[in-house]
């Protein structure tokens, strides 16, 4: 039987086997894993659970974005992200990268005991309006710094940003030592990039946008432009944690690309937010046999019913039955911990840190895998 004791701070002391039992030994049926680490939501969106249509494709969903996102009134948005930074916790997330547009989240994130690394996102097609937001984002990102949160600006994507402007939020980001981006979400966006057409071409040319530049190689080696000229200009390969998430229609040759030239490389997946949006799945055995680093992420409620982690690893295990258990558990908790830099505190139960505990019940022990009706809780 496996064996865990915690001292009275949650911080692990010994792991291993259980030997004799005492007055405080307590016992679970089914696992005991480290706390997790979302490693992509916006948590400011809470309050459009439930209000987003389905397989609308990308450019659908971010016309119902823009149309709802501030039909609600702050105090609801705000109470909305409360309860769902409160049940993450609870179900065991102990570390979360989140994106934000604006403060709403600011002051829970601050008093949160889950630790949060928050992306403020950039984007503006027209490269004249770039100081413009910079200046808001840079006010955003002083307000951050007052609620004394971790957090700096980072791009939203490759499709909605001028070059002069996703530029400079990468150098801003690489020199925060964290950058996020939304990479190759949908074939959209392939389709934008490599050809300058299909949908997101017709709906920004439709809004009176400028497209983004088309590279024929996609959206990743488009943004991997832009690190290679900052490297050669610096001439190092950037020491930044650099997390590209979603993927859905990313490819060998990107994965290959990115790979050579980004060290702290790590792949965000978001399955149900996948499914959601385009009833599509990011290419899992291709990138684990590219040996890509895979985190787990939740994404927002605006494309997914649920904020949680053990139902994107059952909707994994659905559709990859091969991978194991413990596998998709480390993509969990261990390598978002690496990515946001906590790897001395979180991702593991290594004597010393104090990563949480999360138990998991229901489990299929014949096949180590999940049930329908596993739900994990955080006893720790
Ligand atoms: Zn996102």
């Amino acid at each position: 039987m496996g064996y865990l004791c915690l001292n009275t701070e949650n911080i692990v002391v010994e792991i291993g086997s259980l030997k004799e039992e005492t007055e405080s030994t307590e016992f679970y049926d089914g696992i005991l894993c480290p706390g997790f680490v979302n490693s992509h939501c916006h948590i400011e969106l809470s309050h459009l659970k439930g209000k987003l249509s389905q397989n609308t494709g990308m450019a659908g969903f971010i016309r119902q974005i823009n149309q709802l996102r501030d039909r609600t009134e702050k105090n609801e948005r705000v109470s909305c992200i409360q309860k769902e930074m409160d049940q993450l916790y609870c179900s065991g997330v102990s570390a979360m990268a989140d994106i934000s547009n604006c403060d709403e989240s600011f002051d829970i994130k601050a008093s949160s005991l889950m630790y949060t690394r928050t992306f403020l996102e950039v984007f503006g097609s027209e490269p004249e309006d770039s100081p413009l937001i910079t200046e808001k984002v840079k006010k955003l990102n002083l307000a951050s710094k007052q609620w004394r949160i971790d957090g700096g600006p980072s791009p939203h994507s490759c499709y909605t940003m001028s070059p002069r402007l996703l530029n400079a939020t990468i150098e801003e980001a690489l020199k925060e030592g964290w950058l996020s981006n939304h990479n190759q979400e949908s074939w959209e966006e392939e389709e934008l990039i490599r050809f300058g057409r299909g949908p997101l071409a017709d709906e920004f040319r439709g809004r009176g946008l400028s497209n983004p530049p088309i590279n024929s190689k996609g959206a990743l080696q488009y943004f991997l432009g832009f690190i290679r000229a900052i490297s050669e200009k610096e001439e190092k390969k950037p020491d930044a944690s650099i997390l590209l998430v979603h993927n859905t229609f990313t490819d060998a040759e990107s994965i290959d690309r990115a790979s050579e030239l980004i060290e702290n490389l790590y792949w965000a997946i978001c399955p149900l937010s996948n499914l959601f949006i385009h009833s599509a799945l990011p290419p899992v055995e291709l990138l684990r046999r590219k040996g890509a680093v895979i985190t787990l992420g939740t994404d927002s409620l605006s494309s997914n019913t649920t904020l949680s982690i053990i139902e994107e690893i059952k909707t994994l295990q659905r559709y990859f039955p091969w991978i194991t258990l413990e596998e998709m558990l480390s993509w969990a908790s261990r390598n978002g911990a690496n990515f946001l830099k906590k790897e001395s505190e979180l991702g593991s139960f290594t004597p010393g840190k104090n990563p949480g505990v999360v138990y998991i019940d229901n489990i299929d022990y014949n096949n180590m895998k999940l049930t329908k009706d596993s739900h994990s809780v955080r006893v720790a």
